[in-house]
């Protein structure tokens, strides 16, 4: 399986990037190995002095698709989730400056934190309401209806580029209030009020 992420898929959290607002979704990916599972503890690495939580919606593609045109892309996942993207926001801002791919920044191991539980989409509405909590105090708030590119149509323009497979999983974009974390934190992601997962920094 393959890691897909969206980089600002959120108006608000591109603005406090002081980036700009993308024409067309811009993704990267994560190896299998950046998977960490709920229930597993987050180890801080000493190559960054500065690593971000990013909480994001996540959808788990059923069905292989190339090309896949936008009105047909919910045939291709059925479950969302919740998970966070770690960055290594000093080593990203350095790749950034050198023009240079993010891996380093955004692919290390553990960096793709997942909800060990997947929901089917049909019990959401189209505003899918979640929140990540560090120490107990809510730091993000997202709404998928904010979401500058919707999962149809990120499936749609992922899929020009690369085959999707039963199992991928597409992180899809982080909204405002991006933080960093320290040992001791514990972060909580919350969808429409149920928890999905509780990290601790170690
Ligand atoms: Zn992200």
């Amino acid at each position: 399986m393959k890691i897909i992420c969206i980089g600002r898929n959120y108006v608000n959290h591109a603005k406090e990037m002081n980036a700009s607002v993308p024409s067309s979704p811009i993704f990267f990916m994560k190896p299998d190995t950046a998977l960490l599972r709920d229930g597993n503890d987050f180890y801080h690495p000493d190559f960054s002095n500065d690593i971000h939580y990013e909480c994001e919606l996540v959808v788990k593609i059923n069905k292989v698709g190339k090309n896949i045109q936008e009105k047909f892309a919910r045939k291709y996942y059925n479950q969302i989730s919740l998970g966070l993207d770690f960055t290594a926001r000093d080593l990203q801002s350095k790749c950034k400056e050198n023009s240079h791919p993010w891996e380093i920044a955004k692919s290390f191991d553990c960096s793709a934190a997942i909800s060990n539980e997947f929901i089917d989409i049909n019990n959401f509405s189209d505003e899918i309401i979640f929140d990540l909590a560090k120490n107990g105090e809510v730091v993000q708030i997202g709404n998928s209806a904010d979401m500058i590119f919707s999962i149809d149509a990120l499936i749609a323009y992922i899929s020009k580029f690369i085959t999707l497979k039963v199992g991928d999983l597409i992180y899809t974009g982080t909204p405002a209030g991006v933080g960093s974390v320290k040992i001791g934190d514990k972060l909580r992601g919350t969808l429409e009020g149920r928890t999905m997962f509780e990290f601790e920094i170690k």
